[in-house]
């Protein structure tokens, strides 16, 4: 995807905080954060949502959730954590490359799942 502001950043094209990089993902910090840790999960792969997102693809995304518990600690979140994908409109994607949301580091006061 050439015009794909997190392709570019997967690829070192745009910069970006990276806390993790593995195979399958990287993480890096929210350029606009909406709480004291605001990250985001990026699978390597692009795809738009998990609407558009292949059996190949969620098992993928399967194992970055698995690796993401494993970097609590690292991560400053061990008071837990918000997990948040915004797909479409209504949503309000703005980025069309599938991300998690991981929000944490102070007690969330919006709850809206
Ligand atoms: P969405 O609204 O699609 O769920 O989330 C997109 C997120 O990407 C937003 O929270 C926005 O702040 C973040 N974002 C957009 N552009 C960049 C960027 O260039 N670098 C980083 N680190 N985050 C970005
Ligand atoms: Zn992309």
């Amino acid at each position: 995807m050439n015009d794909c502001i997190f392709c570019k950043i997967i690829k070192g094209e745009i910069p970006s905080t990276k806390v993790y990089e593995d195979n399958d993902m990287v993480i890096i910090k929210d350029i606009a954060p909406q709480a004291p840790v605001h990250l985001l999960l990026l699978p390597k792969e692009h795809f738009a949502n998990i609407v558009e997102m292949t059996d190949a693809q969620a098992q993928t995304l399967g194992r970055c959730l698995k690796k993401l518990s494993t970097l609590v600690d690292e991560l400053g979140l061990q008071g837990g954590f918000r997990l948040v994908s915004n797909k479409g409109a209504d949503a309000c994607q703005s980025v069309e490359h599938l991300h998690i949301h991981v929000l944490g580091g102070t007690k969330l006061t919006e709850k809206m799942g």
